[in-house]
């Protein structure tokens, strides 16, 4: 069940592609609703994406060839500094213990 109202007369058609009255193109108004809500959820989606992670994933997709390079070395960077404080933690420990 879809009732889709004509943009053009405001008559309520069920399940049809053009209006039954005017002939008007169901579709487009349709269409562009799904759209509006898409870009929507895009728009909440990206707001949301404000982790590290959200950046690195946008910067690796980037279509400039430098930021991917600099999203790559900062991966790099970042899994050296998780190992060089894994590191000091298990020396730190060693002293202590
Ligand atoms: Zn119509």
């Amino acid at each position: 069940m879809n009732y889709i109202k004509c943009p053009n007369c405001s008559k309520f058609n069920l399940n049809r592609e053009d209006c039954a009255v005017c002939g008007t193109s169901l579709m487009i108004s349709e269409n562009r609703k799904q759209k509006q809500l898409q870009e929507r959820d895009d728009a909440l989606a990206k707001s949301s994406e404000t982790d590290k992670n959200g950046i690195y994933e946008r910067m690796k997709n980037h279509n400039l060839a430098p930021v991917r390079w600099l999203a790559s070395g900062m991966k790099s960077i970042w899994l050296v500094f998780i190992g060089v404080t894994t590191l000091i933690a298990l020396i730190l420990s060693v002293f202590a213990g």
